[in-house]
């Protein structure tokens, strides 16, 4: 029989968290502080103490992050900020919407993180130019896994550039026993309703243990403001996390360690029923995945979208992050030095992401792993 399987399942999440979820929206309507509530300091101590961070500031969204821990260093017209071109967007438009210049960096083939070697010549090659100072690098803990933050934190201090972390979509992951979170300066956070620990609407952390840079974030989310409401020390944003999301995010951090099981059982059984001629995801070495994506990948892009419309004939859902490289997005295009970074640019047309949610269940995932078998002979699933 074919099944109609969700990419991600909000109402079952609903029913099976709804009752906290709704002791803790309430609890919001009841006092009525719809804006910096005390939901948002309950939860600013609970994120930093996950991830590990002396503090956690809650802001407006995972984008909204990065834009401010790049404001707080003043980054700006002639700095360069190096990140890898296989990422989300939002990465890199936040260096452009601060005048800066973002410098698209290789991944890796197998894990698909950044690539030190790519990230050394692209450094070299940016100093040779002249025309930038390279002030940044963004590392980006991509699908779930970590980047590989002891070689960027000795690369980042060997070369006196700022380090942090776009870990947007890894909350939960960890790296060499340590939970992610406090591994570069910042670490941005998002809860986007699709990220692993995802909110009912737009949201974002920053953790840091900088005493000095929380406290100007916590300035900057709130229109620079100094130690009173009227004293404007700075320019900032509007860009505080809405109380609200933060009474749906403490009932889903309640979840989120059973939720991260459930999503690596999934992955390990994706691993064993994986069929010839797909390559499971390559784990990054000593650490654990949240699971935000799980990305098989295929021979091309013939073989990919063959695939892909087999699973679609028998209600498996799949999606390909990410089919362009960012440096040959047309937003990028008058930024970008030319440099061509292969891996990168190889990687979208043999990408594809399978469900990979807490609420799929036992039967669905061996469905899934049935219907990929199938793809693969050219049988009916
Ligand atoms: C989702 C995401 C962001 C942006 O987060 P939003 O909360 O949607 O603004 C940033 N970086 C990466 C890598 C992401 O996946």
């Amino acid at each position: 029989m074919t099944k109609s399987i969700a990419f991600l399942d909000l109402p079952r999440q609903q029913a099976r968290l709804g009752a906290a979820l709704k002791r803790r929206v309430d609890a919001v309507f009841e006092h009525c502080c719809f804006v910096m509530g005390p939901e948002i300091v309950e939860l600013e101590q609970k994120l930093a103490e996950f991830g590990g961070a002396q503090e956690a500031i809650g802001v407006s969204s995972g984008t909204d992050a990065l834009l401010m821990i790049l404001m707080a260093e003043n980054i700006g017209p002639g700095d360069a900020v190096f990140l890898p071109a296989f990422t989300y967007t939002a990465t890199a438009e936040v260096v452009l919407l601060l005048g800066a210049v973002p410098v698209f960096v290789d991944v890796t083939p197998d894990t698909f993180q950044i690539d030190l070697v790519s990230l050394r010549k692209r450094l070299a090659d940016t100093k040779q130019a002249g025309r930038l100072t390279p002030r940044a690098i963004i590392g980006v803990d991509l699908f779930g896994q970590s980047a590989p933050w002891d070689e960027l934190n000795a690369f980042a201090a060997e070369e006196s550039l700022l380090l942090f972390a776009d870990c947007a979509q890894s909350f939960g992951a960890s790296y060499k026993g340590r939970r992610l979170g406090h591994e570069a300066l910042a670490t941005t956070l998002s809860f986007f309703p699709s990220k692993p620990l995802g909110g009912y609407g737009d949201g974002g952390a920053i953790l840091t243990n900088d005493a000095e840079r929380a406290a100007l974030y916590r300035s900057l989310r709130s229109h620079g403001e100094g130690k009173t409401r009227y004293a404007v020390e700075r320019i900032g944003l509007n860009a505080r996390l809405d109380t609200l999301q933060a009474a749906v995010l403490l009932a889903k951090l309640e979840a989120f360690p059973e939720e991260l099981e459930r999503r690596d059982a999934i992955a390990t059984a994706y691993d064993r029923g994986m069929p010839q001629g797909i390559t499971a995801p390559a784990r990054v070495a000593d650490s654990a995945s949240a699971w935000a994506v799980y990305n098989v990948l295929l021979a091309g892009a013939e073989q990919r979208d063959a695939v892909q419309a087999a699973l679609k004939a028998v209600g498996v859902p799949t999606a390909v992050y990410y089919p362009k490289p960012l440096h040959h997005q047309p937003a990028y295009q008058a930024a970008h030095d030319g440099a061509a970074l292969p891996v990168a640019e190889s990687l979208g047309s043999r990408v594809l992401a399978l469900p990979i949610h807490p609420e799929l269940t036992d039967d669905e995932v061996e469905y899934i792993i049935s219907a990929l078998n199938a793809a693969m002979t050219g049988l009916p699933a």
